[in-house]
């Protein structure tokens, strides 16, 4: 985005990526449909941005889902909204509209070089590269690193930029992942019934994972229509409908992101949060009771769960994976189990396989232009820049809004033109 903004301008590009190909992290998301952006007004929209939503929202404003859906537009690409909001192009690909957007750049004269890895600075001030013929030092006027965060390094973005801006003494948040999925206590296991005694759940965990049992059946499998709660430490509260999947060792999937940088923050400072699961989120808890204790004759528990509420499959199996017998055999424990099921995690994923990562440039080392203080010519755009936030489209949007609103700045400080206003 910050190359079409100064290619348009008339700016002389080069661009340069380690990568064979660019684009690669933005491919991978096509897969998931291409979430490109989302459709709430701007106000919900830049909430999602969290402690940041004040830094973004002018440049959200400037470039935001309206003008994302326009600029897809613009390389043919029609936009459609979905059932939760989001939106996505219309064949839900990726390759359409990189191939599209590609095709302009180099139509405007970007100059593509790839294998290309950035490696800091040579003692002249040029930017050094290791290309496929050695090493190279390439002067530029100015610079705009767009290096993204240090999830998913096969598809090229591996943070390697963290300690060369960190010797240039730019402020830095260290990359965390966001997004991501968690890994559950092993203690988790054998929620008591209030008369078994202490709750396991709030021992310290040793060992983290389901049983091998639950592991192997339900690996993969979702957790649909189900509600999530999580209350912080700070008496905040997130409560949501939704989805996610058991994965070998925890949890993952879009409900679980929602609320991942809450779950990491707990993590970090307490060693482990517990959220609860609300596994029949249509039921209230008095109906849920009452067919609990409705009587059951010798059908099993399972067969009476599964008749009196649908309640079964992976949702069955997750309350004998975590209650105790005494606990499944009390209807009233496991009637609020049902309703408000306690799950601790322990764990983040590592960085590597999350979606996105918090962390990196801080925005007291940027001007408002998103040039570097300690490096005058040289701004930052995209996932590298110290925010996170939640999936619905909100990384590539950001991503795009920033690239955009950098690349002004460049103009700028090239002294070719003033940024348009963002009132
Ligand atoms: C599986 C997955 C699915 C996703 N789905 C969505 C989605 O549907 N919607 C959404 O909004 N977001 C999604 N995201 C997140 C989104 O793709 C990223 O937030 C976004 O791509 C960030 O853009 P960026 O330009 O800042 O960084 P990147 O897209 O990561 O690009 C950075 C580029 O810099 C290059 N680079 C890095 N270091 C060097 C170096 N030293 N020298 C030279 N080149 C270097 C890399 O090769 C790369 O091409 C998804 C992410 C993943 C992993």
């Amino acid at each position: 985005m910050a190359a079409q903004v100064l290619a348009k301008a008339g700016v002389a590009v080069h661009l340069y990526d380690a990568m064979p190909s660019v684009g690669r992290k933005f491919l991978l998301a096509g897969k998931g449909g291409l979430n490109l952006t989302h459709s709430e007004p701007h106000e919900p929209f830049v909430s999602r941005y969290a402690e940041r939503a004040d830094t973004l929202a002018p440049w959200l404003e400037a470039f935001g889902g309206p003008a994302v859906r326009d600029w897809a537009a613009g390389l043919g690409v029609s936009t459609f909204v979905g059932s939760s909001g989001r939106v996505f192009p219309s064949d839900m690909k990726a390759a359409p509209l990189l191939r599209a957007w590609l095709h302009q750049l180099r139509q405007q004269g970007v100059q593509f070089h790839m294998r290309h890895r950035w490696l800091g600075w040579d003692e002249a001030g040029a930017l050094l590269f290791q290309a496929p013929a050695g090493r190279v030092a390439v002067p530029a006027r100015a610079v705009l690193l767009a290096l993204g965060g240090g999830s998913w390094a096969r598809l090229g973005s591996d943070g390697a930029w963290w300690p060369l801006l960190d010797q240039r003494g730019v402020p830095l948040a260290p990359l965390r992942p966001s997004n991501g999925g968690f890994e559950v206590a092993a203690s988790n296991r054998a929620v008591s019934a209030p008369s078994a005694g202490a709750d396991a759940a709030s021992a310290a965990p040793a060992l983290t994972g389901w049983t091998p049992f639950f592991s192997e059946r339900f690996a993969g499998q979702p957790f649909k229509s189900v509600a999530l709660r999580f209350a912080g430490a700070d008496g905040s509260v997130f409560e949501r409908r939704g989805e996610f999947v058991a994965t070998r060792l925890g949890v993952e999937g879009s409900l679980v992101y929602a609320v991942s940088a809450r779950l990491r923050d707990a993590i970090e400072r307490d060693g482990k949060a517990t959220f609860h699961l609300d596994l029949l989120p249509d039921h209230s808890a008095e109906r849920v009771l009452s067919e609990v204790r409705h009587p059951r004759g010798s059908r099993s528990l399972s067969s009476h769960l599964k008749g009196r509420l649908g309640l079964e499959g992976i949702k069955m199996a997750v309350l004998n994976e975590l209650l105790s017998r005494e606990a499944l055999a009390d209807p009233a424990t496991l009637a609020t189990a049902i309703k408000a099921l306690p799950i601790t995690v322990v764990a983040t994923r590592p960085l590597d396989e999350a979606i996105s990562s918090a962390g990196g440039v801080r925005f007291e080392g940027l001007d408002p232009q998103l040039m570097l203080r300690q490096c005058p010519g040289v701004f930052c755009a995209g996932e590298m820049l110290d925010w996170e936030a939640p999936t619905g489209g909100y990384l590539l949007t950001a991503s795009l809004a920033t690239g955009r609103h950098a690349a002004w700045g460049l103009l700028q400080w090239l002294g070719r033109g003033e940024a348009p206003s963002l009132a």
